[in-house]
C-alpha cells in the first residue's frame, strides 16, 4: 500500500519540486508513494478562469472562491475517499512529528494550497479542511508549506530511509531535541571531539548523548520539556 498524495494548486510546476530528488524522489519513482496535482483553475466556472474575488466585508488582497475550490476537491476526493483532507493555513494547527507520523501510517492525503489572503471560510467547513500550519510565520501560498509536509511523511514510509533507527533517536520523537554530532577529522582548528565519544564505552556514550539533549532542550525549547511523553531514566 503506497501513500497517495494529492495536490490542490493554482501552480502545479512547483511539484514535484525538490521532492523529485533524493529519497523523496527515489521513492516516487519506485511507487513508495504517489503524487498527484490538480489545477484549482480547470475548476473555475467563467469564461476567465477566475478563482478569486475580492473580500466580503472589504479590505484589501483577494480570496479564493468556495464554489471553485469545491468542485476541485470533489474531483481530487470523492466521497468515500478515505484520506484526511488538508488545508495549508498559517491559522492551523502547528505541524508536529506525531501527526506527521500519522499521516504516514495512513493512505494518503489531499492538500489544499492556498494563495492570496486565503480561502472561504465557508469550504473550509463543507468539506471539512483540517487546517495545518508550518510555522507562525506567512507564506505566499501553500505550495512550500506542503512539499514541507510531504518530504517529512515521505521519509517516514518504508524503506525511505536506509538506517531506521537514525528516524527513532531524532530530534521531537523522544520529546528532546537531538544531541550534537561530530565526525572526523579528529581536530578541526583546533576542537576536539568530546573523549567520550570515541572512548568506545556504549553506556557512557549513551548517556552522555541523553545529558545533551536535554540541556540543549532545556536552552532551546523548554515548553518541548512540559510536552515530554515520560520522564527520561538516569
Ligand atoms: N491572510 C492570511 C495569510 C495568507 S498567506 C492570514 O493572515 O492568515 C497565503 C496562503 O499561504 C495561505 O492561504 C496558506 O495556504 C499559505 N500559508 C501561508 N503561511 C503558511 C503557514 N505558516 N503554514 C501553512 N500555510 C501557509
Amino acid at each position: 500500500m503506497s501513500f497517495a498524495a494529492s495536490v490542490l494548486t493554482l501552480y502545479p510546476e512547483m511539484f514535484p519540486g525538490a521532492l523529485g530528488l533524493s529519497l523523496a524522489g527515489r521513492a516516487l519513482e519506485a511507487g513508495t508513494w504517489s503524487l498527484e496535482t490538480v489545477q484549482i483553475r480547470d475548476f473555475a466556472c467563467d469564461r476567465h478562469r477566475t478563482v478569486d474575488d475580492t473580500p466580503a466585508g472589504g479590505g484589501a488582497g483577494m480570496v479564493m472562491r468556495a464554489d471553485v475550490l469545491a468542485k476541485a476537491i470533489d474531483h481530487a476526493s470523492p466521497p468515500g475517499d478515505p484520506r484526511p483532507r488538508l488545508l495549508m493555513s498559517p491559522r492551523g494547527k502547528p505541524l508536529t512529528q506525531a501527526r506527521v507520523r500519522e499521516l504516514a501510517a495512513g493512505p494518503g492525503a489531499v492538500i489544499v494550497c492556498g494563495r492570496f489572503e486565503g480561502v472561504d471560510q465557508r469550504v473550509i467547513e463543507a468539506r471539512r479542511l483540517e487546517e495545518v500550519s508550518v510555522g507562525d510565520f506567512i507564506l505566499s501560498g501553500g505550495e512550500p508549506a506542503a512539499l514541507v509536509l510531504l518530504d517529512a511523511v515521505v521519509r517516514l514510509l518504508p524503506g525511505v530511509m536506509g538506517n531506521a533507527v537514525s528516524g527513532e533517536e531524532e530530534s521531537f520523537e523522544n520529546g528532546l531535541l537531538e544531541h550534537p554530532h561530530y565526525t572526523r577529522p579528529q581536530e578541526f582548528e583546533g576542537r576536539e571531539i568530546p573523549d567520550v565519544l570515541i572512548s568506545g564505552n556504549h553506556k557512557k556514550i549513551a548517556a552522555w548523548r541523553r545529558a545533551e539533549a536535554q540541556k540543549l532542550t532545556q536552552e532551546r525549547r523548554p515548553d518541548l520539556l512540559g510536552a515530554a511523553p515520560q520522564p527520561l531514566v538516569k
